[in-house]
């Protein structure tokens, strides 16, 4: 998560902001965020897309990750985008604009997704921050255990789930956890990942049915 003198929009953050070679790069790539570029190493190292797929994006605003996503799976895939915020469409992107935690924006997935496993299950998740170390590591853990039990419901057992986490409380038993239902969880930390954040993520294979 981010410390706090560098708050998003904060003086030191514009700073950082506006010399990030990642962040000049998405913008000459067309990207619509820097996140693009760890969603691309995640895929180059786990091979996470195959055209065709059926991908599901959590915390998928501004919309980064679900552009890589459409480049890799082409016109035969579709990609469900989920956000707290509206944003601007894709192409092969079906936006659900809802708070993934209540049940209402989960029966619009379902309905989207009519009873059919999904490939893959991205979640870049990540709440906003209040400042207070404690909560935020609280609210970030169980946006990754409810995309973690999304995950287990809708994930075909050949299919990948991706989810972004926080080391500190909580984490350890998520993991635990993720290994018991997953056989294979390998930690990735891109390069992309600004290294001051605790940021890192999951890449489960091998759903155990
Ligand atoms: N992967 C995105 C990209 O490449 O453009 C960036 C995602 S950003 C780091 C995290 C996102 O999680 C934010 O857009 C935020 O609104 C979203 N988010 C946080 N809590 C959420 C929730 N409860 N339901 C849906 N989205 C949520």
């Amino acid at each position: 998560m981010a410390s706090r003198n560098r708050v998003k929009g904060g003086r030191a953050w514009i700073d950082e902001h506006v010399n990030d070679p990642y962040v000049q790069r998405a913008r000459s790539e067309g990207y619509r965020s820097r996140a693009a570029f760890k969603l691309q190493e995640l895929d180059r190292r786990d091979r996470i897309f195959r055209p065709g797929q059926r991908v599901v994006d959590l915390g998928a605003a501004p919309g980064s990750w679900s552009q890589v996503a459409v480049e890799r799976i082409g016109e035969r895939g579709r990609v469900i985008a989920v956000d707290l915020l509206e944003f601007g469409t894709l192409a092969g992107v079906d936006q659900v604009i809802g708070d993934f935690t209540t049940d209402e924006t989960l029966a619009r997935i379902h309905a989207l997704l009519d009873g059919t496993p999904v490939d893959v299950v991205l979640s870049d998740m990540a709440p906003n921050l209040s400042g207070i170390a404690s909560v935020d590591q609280a609210r970030a853990t169980l946006l990754a255990e409810l995309a973690f039990e999304f995950a287990r419901e809708q994930l075909k057992p050949s299919g990948m789930f991706v989810v972004k986490v926080f080391q500190g409380a909580g984490f350890p038993e998520l993991l635990v956890a993720m290994r018991r239902h997953f056989a294979t969880v390998a930690s990735r930390k891109p390069d992309a990942s600004r290294d001051r954040s605790a940021e890192m993520y999951l890449v489960a294979t091998g759903r155990r049915t």
